[in-house]
């Protein structure tokens, strides 16, 4: 027995000699990151260089191979390692650089300035300017009288899940249903409940940015598919598969995409989800805009990928963005591992708020859709006119142009501040965009038209 205790002491003893020196070289390693941050700083380079974490990934996986550990452990703890010294590198950074300016920044501005006096056509935010159907406000009168006002099944009501089901058509039971607080937080439970720190998911940016906020949060490492104009914002899905690594767990998708308005045909899509199955990967679809489609749009659900999580929103289709109700769709496994997070955070939603929302799917939005197609219209021939490039959005509620030669979003998005329009920057959605500024057709038509013209002079000023 004694001899027992004696061997584990000295195993033991060794395991903590080892972890120490462990711990002294990763200090090292992070001082020579913060090293190579200050000279990047000085140089103007980018902090994040796909080719040499490409070199170092595959020098890792064979020395893995060569000393017998497993190869994801061995890359999962090098993304640990990466993770670190990128976030010791940007804060060096950020010591010199501006404050990072995204939709919600301008949006939470244009608030304070409005607060002030001054008159401000927002342009910058994706909320719908109409009301939320008057049925809406009827349910949440009669919740109520009612009483309908207690704690629920952290999943959801089931009435709301079925109708939820039956909306978007299929064969899914309300087992498959989550009701959320908005589609972030089913975004947020989905990449959180689904990841951990050292793993990867890949992006598409331009990108609505709380995708790689939320893998952030579980210290799991974001990479970036990038698409561009040229291209007509559509993926290169060579470059998608070049990606994937055994860490990688996840692609997120968003169409009809925030920025852009773009939607993806049936092709690229197919070729997505077989990469996914390929390499099974989870797919998440954040699907908010998928109400505001002008043309045709195909569900990531049609596909029937197992490991798919679709993402859906009562904020956008009914004007609802306060009442804070979205839901995600997904297999019984991955919907239970999201329901443990939900009941951690919250409980569950609101229970007035679920009613509401069952009531808003008696409604027929099409109305809105009509109204956001013919606002995009206007501020597509708007944009032309300025001489501007953009792709035609085939659905949300924005397009995304690029400047004139020479312009760079901060200054034209401060200059239009200053003279009382709100636009988004490109750069809230991709470092790659400061060419672009986002444009939100989310007011009526006099509004966008005025808010355009103020775009037009500043821009005919900035030549
Ligand atoms: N996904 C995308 C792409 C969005 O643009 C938004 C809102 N701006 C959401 C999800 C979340 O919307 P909500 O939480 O209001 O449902």
């Amino acid at each position: 027995m004694d001899n027992t205790n004696e061997e584990l002491e000295i195993l033991r003893d060794k395991v903590r000699g080892l972890t120490i020196e462990i711990m002294r070289t990763v200090q090292q390693r992070i001082e020579l990151a913060r090293q190579i941050g200050e000279v990047k700083s000085r140089l103007g380079v980018d902090i994040r260089d796909e080719k040499v974490e490409h070199d170092i990934r595959m020098r890792v996986m064979s020395l893995a191979e060569e000393i017998g550990m497993s190869i994801e452990f061995a890359l999962q703890l090098l993304n640990v390692l990466l993770a670190e010294s990128e976030h010791v590198q940007v804060q060096k950074s950020e010591l010199k650089a501006v404050e990072k300016q995204t939709h919600l920044s301008i949006f939470s501005r244009a608030r304070q300035l409005e607060a002030s006096g001054k008159k401000i056509i927002h342009m910058e935010v994706g909320e719908p300017d109409y009301s939320a159907p008057p049925r809406v406000g009827a349910a949440l009168a009669d919740s109520f009288k009612m009483k309908y006002y207690h704690y629920t099944d952290t999943q959801g009501i089931v009435k709301l899940r079925d109708a939820i089901a039956t909306k978007e058509g299929g064969e899914i039971s309300k087992d498959q249903v989550i009701v959320t607080p908005g589609g972030r937080f089913a975004v947020f439970s989905a990449i959180t409940s689904l990841l951990r720190a050292g793993q990867e998911l890949i992006v598409v940016e331009p990108a609505w940015p709380a995708y790689r906020e939320c893998a952030d949060f579980v210290g799991a490492r974001t990479k970036i598919l990038r698409t561009n104009l040229e291209n007509k914002w559509i993926p290169d899905t060579k470059q998608l598969e070049g990606m994937i690594n055994s860490t990688t767990k996840m692609i997120v998708l968003n169409y009809p995409n925030n920025p852009t308005g773009k939607v993806l045909d049936d092709k690229t899509i197919e070729k997505i989800v077989l990469i996914a199955k390929d390499h099974d990967l989870y797919l998440l679809s954040d699907e908010v805009y998928s109400d505001y489609v002008f043309g045709e749009f195909r569900s990531i659900r049609k596909y029937d990928y197992p490991k798919s999580i679709v993402v859906g929103s009562f904020s956008k289709r009914y004007a609802m963005t306060g009442f804070r109700v979205g839901y995600g769709i997904a297999n019984k496994e991955i919907i239970s591992r999201m329901t443990s997070i939900q009941a951690v955070a919250i409980t569950s939603v609101a229970e007035p708020m679920q009613r509401a929302a069952l009531a808003a799917l008696e409604v027929d939005p099409s109305e809105n859709i009509q109204l956001m197609k013919s606002r995009l219209g206007l501020v597509c021939s708007k944009l032309k006119k300025m001489s501007l490039r953009y792709v035609d959005p085939d659905g949300a509620m924005y397009v995304y142009p690029e400047l004139p030669k020479g312009a760079e979003d901060l200054p034209i998005v401060e200059k239009l501040l200053e003279k009382g329009v709100a636009i988004a920057p490109g750069t809230g959605f991709g470092d790659a965009y400061k060419r672009f500024v986002r444009i939100s057709a989310c007011q009526p038509e006099r509004m966008l038209e005025e808010g355009l013209d103020v775009m037009a002079s500043v821009l005919s000023e900035d030549l």
